[in-house]
């Protein structure tokens, strides 16, 4: 009837309303949350297939007062939509960059990897905040690694190509990340500077354990790929000893996952992984 439609139109709306309230609200304490750093970075092990930690991957979470931990996919974007990740990602660089030399001294070579969002990519005056962030942090840009996402690339390719050639002429290495669920073509592929393939972790994760399936092929195929466009290929999402197996047996580089560790705090992370290794 109409009267009952109206009726579910005005609950419509009600809730409408109500979820633009909680966005205004996020929006807010997000805002106050970088101001006075409410943020942490957790570090995930990145190793080669004999399972040796050869750098890290930086995750973001938010330590919310009387919410406990919220998870990156719960604010990127609204960090994203609103300008805020101009701040936030300037923090997270500076803090990954001090995290970076302090690893990079107790183990030569190794190297942390740090997320960056279209607008950080994309800002203006993103490679002054980079360079301001390499000196006063004394970063050598070895030490680190841009990890940048298909989807970002192509909302303006030639804007991103150029940012990526100037991080690039640094000497930084720039991966791309979720590779094989974006839309860039092969050919903006290989344009690209880009030294690292990460195969997204959907592809690692719908391995189900038998090498002549489609799955296997597939994963195949991207390892493949970056070894024709000479990249270090990276797997992600790797939680099982049949998926490293299999990894291993297409020559993929490095890999990521629960298999070898979840995210954890620097002091831990250095505690389980850098440490012992000195040992
Ligand atoms: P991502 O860059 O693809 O990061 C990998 C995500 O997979 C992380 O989720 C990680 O905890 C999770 N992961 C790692 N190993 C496994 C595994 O074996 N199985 C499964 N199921 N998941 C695994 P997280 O930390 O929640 O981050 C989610 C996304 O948020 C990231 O995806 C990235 O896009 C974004 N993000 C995280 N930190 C930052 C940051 O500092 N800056 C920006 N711009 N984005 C960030
Ligand atoms: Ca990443
Ligand atoms: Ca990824
Ligand atoms: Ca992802």
């Amino acid at each position: 009837s109409k009267a009952k439609g109206r009726g579910m139109f005005q609950y419509f709306e009600a809730g409408m309303n109500e979820a633009a309230q909680q966005r205004l609200l996020l929006e807010n304490a997000l805002r106050l949350a970088i101001e006075q750093e409410e943020f942490r970075l957790y570090y995930q092990p990145k190793a080669d297939c004999s399972l040796r930690v050869i750098g890290a991957e930086a995750l973001v979470r938010w330590q919310r007062p009387g919410f406990g931990m919220i998870p990156p996919d719960r604010f990127i974007a609204l960090a994203e939509e609103t300008a805020l990740i101009i701040p936030l990602g300037t923090w997270i660089l500076k803090t990954a960059c001090l995290q970076a030399k302090l690893w990079a001294d107790k183990q030569p070579g190794f190297r942390t990897a740090i997320n960056l969002s279209p607008r950080q990519l994309l800002a203006d005056d993103f490679i002054a905040v980079l360079d301001r962030i390499l000196a006063e942090t004394g970063t050598k840009p070895e030490w680190i690694e841009l990890e940048v996402t298909e989807n970002l690339i192509m909302l303006d390719v030639e804007k991103a190509t150029r940012r990526l050639r100037q991080v690039r002429e640094r000497g930084i290495h720039v991966a791309m990340d979720d590779f094989g669920t974006g839309y860039s073509s092969l050919s903006c592929l290989q344009k690209l500077p880009l030294q690292t393939l990460k195969i997204d972790r959907s592809f690692i994760q719908a391995y189900t354990g038998d090498p002549a399936s489609k799955e296997a092929a597939f994963i195949k195929t991207i390892v493949s790929l970056g070894e024709i466009l000479k990249m270090t290929v990276v797997a992600e999402g790797v939680e099982t000893e049949s998926q490293l197996a299999l990894l291993r047996s297409y020559g993929c580089h490095l890999i990521q996952g629960y298999y070898l560790s979840p995210p954890l705090p620097a002091d831990e992370f250095q505690r389980r992984w850098l440490d012992q290794a000195m040992d």
